[in-house]
């Protein structure tokens, strides 16, 4: 933490960081924007998204139903620039259909549309009436599976996502304790992704899909609910030990809100399901941020990241969560989640300080995405309950 310091911006990349004195003096003739109460820090990174769920009531159908394309990615688009608005530089889209994430992502590099950088899975890995099948990813058997990635890598993904597991939102699918693919399905994925260059993430809900997905190797576990039967959580001690040493990072893939979930499945198993991040993160798990956007809001990541108190985090641990360990965990460490000389400019300028308050993250004054600023509305703020700063 630098106090009266100042970040310099050159083009789209930072290319100086320290006391803001010196800096200037080092730095005539740049154009200064002052924040005299807010802090500077590195824009936010959720990690699992879905641009094309509506975040409404039935989220997916728009999905199910093939619908206008061009509608879809316009959609998209906008909930893009929703991430934006709440301080988002960067999100992983984790599932969608006909490689629309992926034109998304690109507009957006062009500098054609705002929104976050977008790292995309495209289509998800499922078996046939799988979880999420009906967004083009089935897949069953080695041969389809290696198949599969190789079309998403051609299709231009940065990463593939496997659902391990069943999971929540797909009628007539395996449950979701229950694992869609053997050990040795995911295996050959792995394999697969790898050779390939691209990281794999791992839809898991159920133990035996938790320890499949490690044995493979998979890069990042979404959920990891540890789920052992219909309702039934068993967090287990072995296999958090080998999450940690193969350095594999968990994403809780979840808004976070507990107490809504607690009015449909009570407060005791909605407080151990959500709140298990902290019980992995106490034993060396390495957790990043992110909230299944798309079946929850888009605008909400600071509320979320705030619920992380709830179970026991520190407000510093959140911070890094959903920077600058999100940014190693997705494979973007080299170039955002730090404001550091050489780093893209993704900066997020909160008013007062996140760490005595992470209140002060649904406070956003200034949001750079690559060297591009993007002021955030007033409705970002309203869930906030704080007024805007005269200043900005
Ligand atoms: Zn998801």
């Amino acid at each position: 933490m630098i106090a009266g310091g100042a970040v310099i911006v050159t083009g789209g990349r930072i290319t100086a960081v320290g006391s803001r004195d010196g800096l200037l003096r080092d730095a005539p003739g740049t154009t200064e924007l002052s924040f005299p109460d807010a802090t500077l820090l590195p824009g936010l990174i959720n990690a699992h998204v879905h641009l094309g769920f509506d975040a409404s009531d039935k989220p997916t159908l728009r999905f199910q139903d093939p619908g206008d394309p061009a509608a879809l990615a316009l959609m998209m688009a906008g909930h893009a620039r929703q991430l934006l608005d709440v301080g988002v530089t960067t999100a992983r889209d984790l599932g969608d259909r006909d490689g629309l994430a992926a034109r998304v992502r690109d507009a957006i590099a062009a500098g054609s549309i705002p929104g976050p950088r977008l790292l995309v899975a495209g289509a998800p890995i499922t078996p046939s009436g799988g979880h999420c099948w009906y967004l083009g990813g089935v897949a069953d058997g080695e041969a389809q599976i290696r198949q599969r990635v190789r079309e998403n890598a051609a299709a231009g993904v940065d990463l593939i996502k496997v659902m391990a597991s069943g999971g929540q939102t797909t009628p007539g699918g395996a449950g979701m304790s229950e694992s869609q693919y053997s050990t040795r399905e995911l295996v050959a994925l792995v394999e697969e992704a790898h050779g390939l260059g691209l990281p794999v993430a791992a839809h898991a809900h159920g133990i035996a899909s938790i320890d499949s997905a490690i044995a493979a190797g998979v890069d990042t576990i979404e959920h990891c609910t540890f789920l052992a039967g219909p309702g039934r959580f068993e967090p287990s001690d072995e296999l958090a030990a080998r999450i940690v040493a193969k350095d594999i990072a968990v994403c809780p893939g979840s808004s976070g809100n507990w107490r809504a979930l607690g009015r449909k499945i009570g407060d005791d198993r909605a407080y151990a399901m959500v709140g298990r991040t902290k019980w992995l993160a106490d034993r060396g798990v390495r957790v990043i941020a992110g909230t299944d956007a798309g079946l929850s809001a888009f605008n909400d990541f600071p509320m979320a990241l705030r619920r992380y108190l709830d179970f026991g985090f520190r407000p510093e641990q959140v911070i890094a969560a959903a920077t600058v360990e999100a940014a190693a965990a997705t494979g973007v460490g080299h170039v955002t989640g730090r404001l550091a000389e050489g780093f893209d400019a993704d900066i997020l300028v909160v008013d007062g300080d996140p760490r005595t308050d992470l209140t002060a993250l649904a406070s956003p004054v200034l949001v750079l995405a690559q060297g591009r600023t993007h002021l955030p509305p007033e409705s970002v703020m309203r869930g906030a309950g704080r007024s805007r700063p005269a200043h900005s």
